[in-house]
């Protein structure tokens, strides 16, 4: 899970300070593999995606069992940081928190 910690540290850090830019779309096949989907689940939940690749996205999180828990862990750091305040006041506690919540479960 070092690719989710990574993109959820690096959000922390940079909260209100720049934007994280959407991966360039295009070159990406029709077909959405649990890999893929987990890539994207940021971008999905942030709303950076188009409509059609949030459609698919969507469809594959409804039908896979695999994808689905790890879509509504990562919309709980979601509601966690947003719960945080708009300003990330205190951006080394957050982390200790999201943190423990990961070994929690079992991702870190
Ligand atoms: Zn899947």
């Amino acid at each position: 899970m070092k690719t989710f910690l990574a993109k959820l540290l690096a959000r922390i850090r940079g909260a209100g300070n720049g934007h994280h830019h959407a991966p360039a779309g295009g070159a990406m096949p029709p077909m959405l593999d649990c890999d893929s989907v987990v890539r994207q689940l940021w971008d999905y939940l942030d709303g950076e995606l188009t409509a059609d690749r949030k459609a698919a996205i969507r469809t594959h999180l409804e039908l896979c069992k695999r994808c689905h828990p790890q879509y509504e862990f990562e919309q709980s750091f979601l509601d966690a940081i947003a719960a945080s305040g708009p300003a990330h006041s205190n951006p080394d506690r957050l982390r200790a928190r999201l943190l423990s919540a990961l070994e929690v479960e079992g991702l870190s």
